[in-house]
């Protein structure tokens, strides 16, 4: 994507209202409260650590170019309320992968400019080669070694969500249990699990929203435009009521509330 379109992306989520959260913000009906009331949460997910997206000056802050300049440019200039929100899914350096964000020797300088900001780093495997006709044991080390890699470099990277290389799931049938919890422990290691496109994704309170394959919009022309000219023309999108504790459901689509995700949410219908 170039310079110009990822501004004008920006723009135009700032024109529907949309606010930037983390991915992992979508775990909890918390973290989505701190979305200003009448506001539409929206995480912007950059895969693969390119250069593009972080290229450092020698002083330690982003370039103007990069998108991480980009977007926190377009925040002083047009959006003052939004945070400094955005997850990145990044491989380690190996030999299949240059280290994260390809400029020799920041990629630890890089990775905690990210966190301190309050930005997500998330894993996207070890070696970013399809997981599609891998056993259990190999997707299991492709996420571990991903994870221990990029804590080796940034021990406060969260590292709590997933993204599938290419979208290309395991095709054996325990596949829920490894993607979500690799190592198992007693909490599952990734509490989301991205797919490669799809389209919006619906609301983590909604049945139809399946944390291990989270959908997303892609960015091929005009893809981005379509969708949230559908979302706003039919009110289907979560808007955030800006009350913890109280999920507002419009009265049409309480059929779709999944109660078991409610988490001792009150819901109001409106
Ligand atoms: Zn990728």
């Amino acid at each position: 994507m170039s310079s110009a379109t990822f501004r004008k992306h920006l723009r135009l989520l700032d024109e529907y209202g949309m606010y930037p959260v983390n991915m992992r913000d979508l775990r909890s009906h918390t973290a989505l409260a701190r979305v200003p009331k009448g506001m539409v949460p929206v995480v912007l997910t950059f895969d693969d650590g390119r250069r593009s997206q972080f290229a450092m000056r020698s002083d330690g802050s982003p370039t103007s170019s990069s998108a991480i300049g980009i977007l926190e440019q377009h925040i002083r200039d047009h959006s003052p309320r939004w945070q400094r929100r955005a997850t990145f899914y990044v491989m380690p350096k190996s030999i299949h992968n240059p280290e994260p964000f390809h400029q020799n020797g920041l990629a630890a300088s890089k990775l905690k400019y990210l966190v301190d900001t309050g930005y997500e780093v998330g894993n996207h495997t070890w070696s970013h080669r399809s997981l599609r006709r891998m056993s259990e044991t190999q997707v299991a080390a492709e996420l571990i070694r991903c994870f221990y890699g990029i804590r080796a470099l940034c021990p406060a990277a969260t590292m709590d969500t997933l993204c599938i290389p290419f979208g290309e799931y395991p095709r054996f049938s325990s596949w829920r249990r490894v993607v979500a919890n690799p190592l198992s422990q007693h909490t599952a290691m990734h509490s989301a699990v991205l797919m490669a496109w799809g389209g919006p994704s619906y609301s983590p309170f909604d049945k139809r929203y399946d944390n291990l394959r989270v959908t997303r919009i892609g960015v091929s022309p005009n893809e981005l435009e379509v969708t949230l000219k559908g979302l706003s023309k039919n009110r289907t999108w979560y808007v955030s009521g800006g009350e913890e504790g109280v999920l507002h459901v419009p009265s049409k689509l309480t059929k779709y509330i999944a109660t078991s995700k409610l988490q001792g949410l009150t819901t109001r219908v409106q």
